[in-house]
């Protein structure tokens, strides 16, 4: 019988030692490994922490294997770094910052890019060439919340014979599984949900299949080395035991703190996938098995009218990030830079784990205060 997810995430990364028999897999620091049969061989290509967790996130992701990097952004750059110079790739036009920069700026005269609307089908079918090697999509995106259908964008890229990737850090694996709807490869910033405590960085890639473009990808962690350390591996391990149950609190939050919002009259917009007035709230439920901890709005005012509000908060603290078990909130035009096209007004949240009542109650006396100014 298969496993649940939840007994995969407590189980599928606690490799079991000799020895002593400890019922947690130890941190193995050590960086070289006796030659012997069946030994590691060096810390960078291999570790047994790093294993670990390869293989619960390949399980959670119902993958074949994982590859774990120092960073989300060291993970997505194995898969451009993966691609043959001179190669055409298709990326949402609301892809997240820093991979957008690795591939405007990075990867300039290595890649070809075009930015297209990955909720399009037509505008995405159009910008295909002879070049194109991989299609990118990031579901929910940010900071919108726009939903790509996987399957439709994974039987275009199938028929055109397109590696297709997913950056489901919004979702993670609990939420959404690209590769059980057709995508290739899936990316996370364990950074956010999988941590989930806000206090490691790191990343993932997950393949559904042994490809050459994931033996490329596996070389590029070996060799070039952007790898976790077996502390970081160890404590992601720890967290993914808990994050089934993370996942499903901070979805109920979240529609709890979603349709609060909806009914509030400062607040002149919610964009959450599970609400029935997102524009693609259908097609996410066939997708996502909840609608995610990660939201936005646009609050009535400008600027600083929405800085005054957020300042104002006591429960949600003003930073960037999201998926720890802190609720967090910013104003996404401030952290995106001048030339952002997010509207000034739009404030992006990560509900945490927190009671939802001390939430809305804080959201509430926040927006009573601005409203009596
Ligand atoms: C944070 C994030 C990344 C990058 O991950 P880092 O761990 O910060 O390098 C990639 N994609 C999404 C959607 C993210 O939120």
């Amino acid at each position: 019988m298969p496993l649940q997810p939840e007994t995969i995430a407590i189980h599928a990364g606690n490799e079991h030692v000799a020895g002593e028999h400890p019922v947690i897999q130890p941190i193995t620091l050590s960086t070289t490994f006796r030659h012997e049969e069946g030994a590691l061989l060096y810390g960078r290509t291999d570790n047994p922490n790093r294993r670990a967790l390869e293989k619960v996130m390949a399980q959670l992701e119902a993958g074949l294997e994982a590859a774990c990097f120092s960073s989300g952004n060291a993970a997505g750059m194995a898969v451009f770094q993966a691609l043959p110079p001179g190669s055409h790739v298709l990326a949402p036009d609301d892809m997240y910052h820093g991979l957008r920069l690795q591939l405007k700026n990075l990867f300039a005269g290595i890649l070809e890019v075009d930015f297209v609307d990955m909720c399009d089908l037509e505008a995405l079918r159009s910008a295909f060439r002879p070049e194109t090697a991989l299609v990118w999509v990031e579901t929910p995106s940010n900071p919108l919340l726009k939903i790509s259908d996987i399957r439709a964008i994974s039987q275009l890229c199938q028929a055109k014979k397109v590696a297709l990737a997913c950056d489901n850090t919004f979702a993670s694996p609990l939420v959404q599984q690209p590769l059980l709807l057709g995508a290739d490869l899936v990316l996370h910033s364990s950074t956010k949900y999988i941590g989930g405590h806000s206090d490691l960085t790191g990343g993932v890639l997950i393949t559904a299949e042994k490809s050459p473009l994931w033996e490329k990808i596996r070389s590029i962690q070996q060799i070039g080395g952007a790898v976790p350390a077996p502390f970081d591996c160890y404590f992601l391990a720890r967290s993914v035991k808990t994050l089934p149950y993370r996942m499903r609190a901070h979805a109920e939050n979240a529609l709890c703190i979603a349709r609060f919002l909806e009914a509030t009259p400062s607040i002149t917009a919610v964009y959450y996938p599970g609400l029935p007035s997102h524009p693609q709230h259908e097609l996410a439920a066939t997708q996502m098995r909840s609608f995610g901890g990660m939201m936005s709005l646009l609050f009535e005012g400008d600027a600083s009218d929405t800085d005054a509000f957020i300042a104002r908060l006591q429960l949600f603290t003003n930073a960037t990030s999201l998926g720890g078990v802190e609720s967090l909130i910013e104003r996404r035009a401030a952290v995106e830079g001048p030339d952002t096209k997010t509207p000034e007004n739009l404030i992006r949240l990560s509900v945490g784990l927190e009671h939802p009542e001390d939430l809305m109650n804080d959201l509430a006396q926040a927006i009573n205060h601005c409203k009596n100014k």
